[in-house]
Formats: structure tokens, sequence, C-alpha cells
């Protein structure tokens, strides 16, 4: 009899089981495929390594500018898979041996329910007092565009970089994975089309934000054709001729590109894992109904990360680990947090709380703040300017509500603002911080100077 059974060892899944043990539990974990889930094997890791590499491509190029020539990049492609995989192997490694320190069972197999607090795996059955689902996701399939990982890829075939980078590139969908793979063919020489269904990219993030950024992206020769859905393909001996339709007008035109990557979300993983059989409810979307302790209709039954409910992001997945370890070894932990988003193109997009229009949805007295990077003294140094602070705070109480920035490192610079809203400060709180000098995190404290009519380095309107 295990204390706490943890099905699945992702972000979700090692983090639940690490921090049970620590509470001095009893601890098995069990894993039907690669230990460390989709974040270290085929999501988060890889494709940052990736757009890494495709970035210093880029900067090679762009240093021209300042008078570096390093002639065009050789790409060595098998070196470059080489190294990622040396990056996902040395991480999931890592994650063997922290189990091995805290004392967690590892048990390799697909584990089903078979009663409440019964798994079946491997033929043989395990009991917990508590627990943890954490299975994960798979990618959504678009009807018509079935992947087969040769031509029609998931993301996970869009990551074996080493088979070649195809010579025009198709990414169904503007979300993360989309862009994230746009940028990287991109770089490596593609010729990228994204095509979006909605009306701006990263559907849900702040419009002018999101705008800001596909404008960008544009400049770096990424065609983005939002309002569009890709409505099937024939193979032709020149490539796959892809039908797109503009969502409003109906009007349709034909692209012909090399790879196409589907990328329009992902679907909780709970295929044959037996929730009938414990009595766990899902939802209408397929993800395992949870409460704010992380608990789900079955009483030390828990669900987090993927499987559980959206956004589907790898720190909060871990958080959500942590809370449910937690609440299995008696605990009362609540979630409750800020959850921070980040697109990894170059310049980076990264938000977190509110948008302007969910501030303005809810009939707060909106007040924005914003800083162009075209006036970071750090941005220039980097020959990078494009990009935007934008703050969204409430007028009447001074409170900030959320960050919104596309920037070099937008991915780190977002921290302060998760701790900002954490805090409950206010936008003075921000402005009032002392922040080095020169750097691109200034640029947060001068929005928050901006937001209130009194930054130095621009005309405050
Ligand atoms: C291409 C890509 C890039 C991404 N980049 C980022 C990023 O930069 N930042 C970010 O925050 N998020 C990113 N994500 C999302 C992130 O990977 C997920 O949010 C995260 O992995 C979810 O963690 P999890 O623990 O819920 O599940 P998963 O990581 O999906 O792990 C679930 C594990 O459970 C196992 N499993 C499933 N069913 C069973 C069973 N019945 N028995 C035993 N084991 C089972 C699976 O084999 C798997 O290993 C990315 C995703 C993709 C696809």
């Amino acid at each position: 009899m295990y204390d706490v059974i943890v099905i699945g060892t992702g972000p979700g899944g090692y983090h639940a089981a690490i921090r049970a043990a620590q509470l001095g539990k009893k601890v098995l974990a069990i894993e039907a495929d690669a230990v460390g889930g989709v974040c270290l094997n085929v999501g988060c890791i890889p494709t940052k390594a990736l757009l890494h590499a495709a970035e210093e491509v880029e900067n090679a190029r762009k240093a021209a500018e300042f008078g570096l020539e390093f002639g065009e990049p050789k790409v060595d492609l098998n070196k470059l898979g080489s190294w990622r995989d040396g990056i996902v192997k040395r991480l999931t490694g890592g994650v063997q041996t922290l189990f091995k320190a805290n004392k967690v069972e590892l048990k390799r197999g697909f584990a089903r329910f078979v009663g409440p607090k019964k798994l079946e795996v491997n033929g043989e059955v395990v009991e917990g007092r508590s627990i943890i689902i954490a299975t994960g996701s798979e990618p959504a399939t678009l009807p018509g565009f079935e992947p087969d990982e040769q031509g029609i890829l998931t993301s996970t075939g869009a990551l074996k970089i080493e088979e070649g980078v195809p010579k025009r590139f198709l990414a169904i969908g503007a979300g993360a994975i989309g862009l994230e793979f746009a940028s990287i063919m991109n770089r490596f020489g593609a010729e990228v089309t994204v095509v979006e269904f909605m009306p701006q990219i990263l559907p849900g993030s702040d419009a002018e934000v999101a705008n800001l950024l596909a404008r960008i992206l544009g400049k770096q020769g990424i065609t983005i054709k939002t309002q569009t859905k890709a409505v099937g393909y024939e193979k032709k001996k020149d490539g796959y001729h892809v039908t797109l339709e503009h969502v409003e007008t109906g009007a349709q035109e034909e692209i012909v590109v090399d790879k196409i990557l589907v990328a329009v979300g992902r679907r909780p993983r709970t295929q044959g894992l037996g929730l009938e059989a414990a009595g766990v409810e899902v939802d209408a979307k397929g993800f395992i109904k949870v409460n704010d302790r992380m608990e789900t209709s079955v009483p030390g039954v828990y669900a987090i990360g993927d499987v559980a409910r959206p956004p589907l992001l790898a720190h909060k997945a871990m958080k959500e680990g942590l809370v449910a370890a937690e609440n299995a070894a008696g605990g009362n932990a609540v979630f409750d947090y800020q959850i921070p988003g980040v697109v990894y193109t170059s310049p980076e997009w990264a938000a977190v709380g509110m948008t302007e229009e969910e501030a303005r949805e809810k009939g707060i007295n909106v007040k924005v703040g914003k800083f162009p990077l075209t006036a970071s003294g750090r941005a220039m140094t980097l020959g990078a300017t494009e990009g935007v602070i934008k703050l969204v705070g409430d007028a009447d109480t001074d409170l900030l509500l959320g960050v919104h920035i596309v920037a070099p490192e937008a991915s780190d610079l977002i921290a302060e603002a998760a701790l900002a809203l954490e805090m409950a400060a206010t936008v003075t709180d921000l402005a009032l911080t002392v922040h080095a000098h020169p750097t691109l995190a200034e640029s947060v404290m001068e929005a928050a100077e901006h937001f209130h009519k009194q930054a130095i380095h621009i005309a405050n309107r």
C-alpha cells in the first residue's frame, strides 16, 4: 500500500511525486512512456533548444549591421539534433536521479483504474491512499489533416529538424506552438506561412500586443493570415496544395508547401485510463473536473496539469502538482496563483494577468501605460529595439491588473510582473522600484511611469 500514487511523470507528475516524498509519504510514480513527460521530451525543452540555435543564426546575420561579419552561418542539422537530444537526456535523467534521492519508486507501464484507489499496471494491482492523475495531453487533430509525421506533422514530428528544413512550411494555428515552429523554420531558411482562424494571433491575449508581434514576425518574413482556415489539401508531385479559406468572406486561395504543422491545440489524455472504474468525472471537453484543491469528484483522487484544465503550461502543471501533493499528504493547499504565459519567438512574447479587453469587460476604469523598446538604451545596445511593455491597471485604485510584453527576454521580464500581481502591487509600486540601468527590465518601470504620464524617456501622450 502506497500513501500516494502518481500517474505520469511530466512536470505535474514529477513535482507531485517529489513533494509528496518530501512530506514523508511513500510514493509510487507510474510512467507509460518517457520520464519527464511532454515538456522535457517533446515540448518545452527541445523547442527552446531549436529556437535558441535558430536565433543564433539570425543574430550572426544581424551582427553585420554593427560591423561583425561571420559569413553565412553553416547549420549541421544532425549535430543540432544531437545537441537537442543531449539536453533532453540530461534533464530526464535528472528527474530519475531526483526520484532516487527522494525515494520515489518508479514503475514503467500504463496505469489503469480498477477501483477508486486501485490501479492495474503491467498486470499487477497497486493501491494508494491518494492518487494523483497527471496523464497530460496530446495534439488535437484537425479533420482533413491527419498527421503522418512525414508531410503532415504534429509538434513532435516538427522537432525532428535533422530530417531537413522544408523549403515551404505551413503552420495551422497561431498559438505558442505554431508561432515557435514558424520562427524556427523561418530562421533556418524556410518560406513560412501561418494561418489562424481567429482575428488575431495568440487568441485570447491582449490584441494590441499580439498584433505588434504579428507585425514584427511579418517583417521577419513570416506570412501570417488571420481569420483564415485550412480546409483541405491535395498531395501533388510539387508538394501539398493546401486550400485556405477566409472565415468571413469565404474567399479561397491555394498555397503549395512541403510540410504542414497542425498546431490547433491539445486535448487531455484520459483514454484507457479507466476513469469510469474510479468514478472520476470529466467535463464536456474531456478535462478531469477538479476543485481549487485539485481534488476530483472522488475524495483522495487528484488531477493536475494538462489533463485537468487549461492553460496547458508546464509551470501551471508543476504548481498544481505541489498543491495536490500537499493535500494528498493531509494539508489544505489551494491553487490561487497568477499564471504567466510565454512564447519564445524572437522577440519573445509574455503576459500575466488581465488583458485590456478583459479589464474593460469587467467594468473596471482601465488605464494603460506603455513603453516602446525603441526608447530603451539597453535594447539599442542589443540591436533589438522592436517591442513594447504594456501595463494594464485600475485608474481608480492604481492596482496593477496585467502586464503584456513583446521584447527580448520577455520570458524573464514577466516574472517581476507575476510577483507584482501576487503582492497586489500598485502601478506606483512598480514605478518606485529602482531598476538597474541599462536593462530591459527598466522598461517595465518606465511603462509604470507612463501610466501616470511621467515617463522620462518618452513623450507622455
Ligand atoms: C511543442 C510544445 C512546446 C511546449 N512548450 C512549452 C513551454 O515552453 N512552456 C510551457 O510552460 N509549456 C510548454 N508546453 C506545454 C507543456 O509541455 C505541458 O503543459 C506540460 O508538459 C504538461 O505537463 P503534465 O505533467 O500535465 O503532462 P505531460 O507532460 O503531458 O506528461 C504526462 C505523462 O503521463 C504519461 N501517461 C499518460 N497516461 C498514462 C497512464 N495511463 N499511465 C502511465 N503514464 C501515463 C505520459 O506518458 C506522459 O509522460 C509545450 C508543449 C508542446 C507540445
